[in-house]
């Protein structure tokens, strides 16, 4: 029987193929003990790419991608690479993706697991159950307004230019998703901006209330001003559910929130975009971490970030839940029976390799399953 869930695997370069192999193994597993039954495909990418077709992405990957439920994919990029010209980069592998994919909200989970409360900078007090979400305007705003450029002026000086723009169908469709993610979690959502000196700014707040007002009036709505949002989040993170804002101020505050929780090994991400007539929902999931050439090749990468951006397709793209927390219990479990690999590991703590955190992962979910 065909599968109803097709998911394109792209491991990329570095680390990714590494701790992708391990998020196959719990895939096997997902199929094996709860019949989740993907159709998978695997595909090259960035570099990878590059040496084995040419291109960071053939057009027949780029239609694998278009037609899956959802994109599974490791990371891009490596010294190998750094010195092709820029429209040739691994990168572009990655951005070309977004772009067709029209993957307009990047969805950044900051999450305190409580064996990890020690590997924040913050006092344990603040991060401890931590759980927010941020979600980033991906496709709009200043990195792609136009005008935008380096001209030179009449007295020999130069002047440097981009334009935040952004419309109300792009505010509304980032804002519903956001609404609905705080639906499904603390009902609370607070959209940040700068309307104190931006106009722009001014139109996200007015289009995010009138959105509340005639769509979403059961969620708690607050505003924020971006520059009191960065403060807020390393005095008090906790007083977060779901924060909603654009393309710049994403950028900024969900790397600012990501370091609250410790680790670049630990933290998944998704990209989502529109909802076709069928219902499905174009769909990128991937670790914040890059290919860390520093450790590739070694077994030393953590999978866990990988794996939980696996969780975060189950939940976002298959509605399954149950299935997602499973996985995300395992790593609590692993990480409480004092699993580190050399990322998160305390100085002196033994560690484990990126297999042997794969062999913890199943063993914790066959526990669990049992
Ligand atoms: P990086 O995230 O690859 O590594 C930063 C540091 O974190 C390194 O010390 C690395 O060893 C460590 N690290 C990262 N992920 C880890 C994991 N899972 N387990 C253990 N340690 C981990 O960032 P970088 O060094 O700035 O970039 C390296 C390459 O990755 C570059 O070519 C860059 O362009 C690329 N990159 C790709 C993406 C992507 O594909 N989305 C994102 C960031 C960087």
């Amino acid at each position: 029987m065909p599968s109803n869930k097709k998911l394109l695997i792209l491991p990329g370069d570095g680390i990714g193929p590494e701790v992708m192999a391990q998020v196959r193994r719990v895939i096997d597993w997902m199929d094996r003990r709860r019949s989740v039954g993907f159709g998978l495909e695997e595909g090259l990418v960035g570099g990878a790419a590059i040496d084995g077709e040419g291109v960071p992405i053939s057009d027949a990957t780029m239609d694998k991608a278009m037609t899956a439920d959802a994109v599974l994919l490791g990371a891009v990029g490596g010294p190998k690479w750094d010195n092709l010209p820029f429209a040739q980069k691994p990168e572009r592998g990655l951005l070309r993706l977004r772009k067709e994919m029209v993957l307009f909200a990047n969805l950044r989970p900051a999450l305190c697991f409580d064996a990890l409360v020690d590997a924040s900078t913050l006092k344990p007090e603040l991060v401890a159950g931590l759980d927010i979400m941020i979600v980033r305007e991906l496709t709009g705003g200043i990195y792609f307004g136009e005008p935008r450029g380096i001209e030179m002026l009449p007295d020999g000086t130069r002047r440097g230019i981009n334009t935040q723009v952004y419309t109300t169908p792009e505010i509304q469709r980032v804002a519903r998703v956001a609404f609905d993610l705080a639906k499904k979690r603390g009902n609370r959502l607070c959209s940040v901006e700068k309307a104190n000196v931006m106009e722009s700014g001014v139109l996200w707040r007015e289009e995010v209330t009138k959105l509340h007002a005639a769509e979403y009036p059961e969620v708690e709505l607050s505003h924020m001003y971006a520059d009191n949002c960065a403060m807020q989040l390393v005095r008090n993170p906790k007083q977060f559910d779901v924060i909603v804002t654009d393309n710049l101020f994403g950028d900024i505050l969900s790397d600012a929130a990501a370091m609250l929780t410790g680790s670049l090994g630990m933290l998944p991400s998704a990209s989502l975009g529109a909802t076709d007539a069928s219902g499905r929902r174009a769909a990128l999931y991937e670790p914040v971490h890059g290919t860390a050439p520093d450790i590739a090749g070694q077994n030393k990468a953590n999978p866990l970030a990988t794996l939980l951006s696996f969780a975060m397709m189950l939940r976002y793209s298959f509605d399954l839940a149950e299935d997602a927390e499973l996985i995300e219990q395992a790593v609590q479990d692993v990480l409480a029976a004092g699993k580190r690999t050399g990322d998160i590991a305390k100085p002196g703590q033994a560690t484990v390799s990126t297999s042997q955190m794969g062999d913890a992962i199943l063993a914790a979910l066959d526990k669990r399953a049992a």
